[in-house]
């Protein structure tokens, strides 16, 4: 569709607010944080779901919940946007750390294990962090904004990892810790393309941060991301086509999926004895960050010396940059 830019707005807006209604998404009453890491797509969500919610009359208690990682000269700076923010959409703001949560920043992780798995420690403490944000902030449901070409890179790195878990857990809605739900504002398509949130971002003149993780690293996702490009210049709708196939997939009853548990260290969610943010955690104290990387069976002695041995072997398997659903 060829279109004005203020009918672009209307037209963006009104697919988010289809999607919550006929997804019935939200209850009048309900508190629901938004992942906000100052970028484009979290900023997006964050105006366009407080802008629907005094439009509409959800009624809903709307809250940013942001994770600082403690990375200098990035996470520090985005922050800063996070907090103009704040005040420019009226909602009250909560900033978990990682220093608070697990005793180290993000800067002090690389100093430990340089710039190769870095990631990996990022994204498993990320996703625990943000759980434990929005259970601080005693919220109904948290909700976070990707974009469809993050999904589709997502929905490939699974398949192409065999994390059947991971992607069942992601496309089934069930990998829900603390909470009742965890929305992904993409499930309706609004986001169609990377370029939607940013045209919505740019014409908006939304306050929003752009600039790359400093530890971002030429990690598998951009492989993925690549190919998806690829994909796309032949044919335009192969993103969608990628993420609509996802929600088709059905993983068979046959198929052992991963036990929910509890951490026996720190009470989180977990399918192993320990949760991956305990067993990583260890491994740092311990001054060996290497025992935690790799698809960890929980934590024994015999699970670790295997991974010991696989790291020192070269088989560590690397993490996900930001912007992913690792979930
Ligand atoms: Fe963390 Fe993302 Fe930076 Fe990796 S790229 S260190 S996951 S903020």
């Amino acid at each position: 569709m060829k279109i004005c830019r203020e009918c672009f707005y209307d037209v963006f807006e009104e697919e988010v607010h289809s999607c919550i209604i006929d997804n019935q998404l939200f209850k009048p009453g309900e508190r629901v944080a938004i992942g906000a890491s100052g970028g484009k797509d979290s900023t997006v969500l964050a105006y366009v779901l407080s802008e629907l919610n005094r439009r509409h009359n959800y009624g809903l208690d709307l809250f940013l919940l942001s994770i600082d990682e403690g990375i200098t000269g990035y996470r520090d700076d985005s922050l800063e946007t996070v907090k103009r923010n704040e005040a420019q959409y009226g909602l009250p703001l909560k900033v978990v750390s990682y220093k608070d949560l697990y005793g180290w920043t993000m800067d002090e992780i690389v100093k430990m294990i340089g710039l190769k798995n870095n990631c990996t420690f990022c994204g498993v403490f990320r996703r625990q962090a943000l759980d434990r944000g929005a259970a601080m902030l005693k919220v109904d449901k948290l909700v976070t904004g990707h974009n469809a070409d993050d999904i589709a890179e997502t929905v490939l790195l699974n398949i192409l990892r065999g994390d059947i878990a991971r992607y069942n857990l992601y496309f089934l809605g069930t990998r829900i810790p603390l909470l009742p739900l965890l929305l992904h504002f993409d499930n309706c398509f609004c986001c169609e393309t990377l370029t939607v949130p940013f045209t919505y971002a740019y014409f908006k003149r939304l306050d929003y941060f752009s600039t790359e993780c400093i530890y971002s690293p030429n990690a598998y996702r951009g492989f993925a991301r690549e190919f998806i490009k690829d994909l796309e210049r032949i044919r335009p709708r192969a993103i969608l086509d990628i993420i609509k196939s996802g929600e088709s997939f059905r993983i068979a009853t046959s198929t052992k999926m991963p036990e929910q548990g509890t951490c026996e260290r720190c009470g989180y969610i977990s399918s192993q004895k320990w949760c991956k943010a305990c067993v990583l955690l260890h491994g740092l104290n311990r001054g060996l960050p290497k025992l935690g990387i790799g698809r960890s069976r929980g934590h024994d002695n015999d699970e670790c010396k295997k991974e010991a041995k696989q790291t020192t072997e070269g088989k560590e398997i690397q993490g996900k940059p930001c912007g992913t659903l690792d979930f």
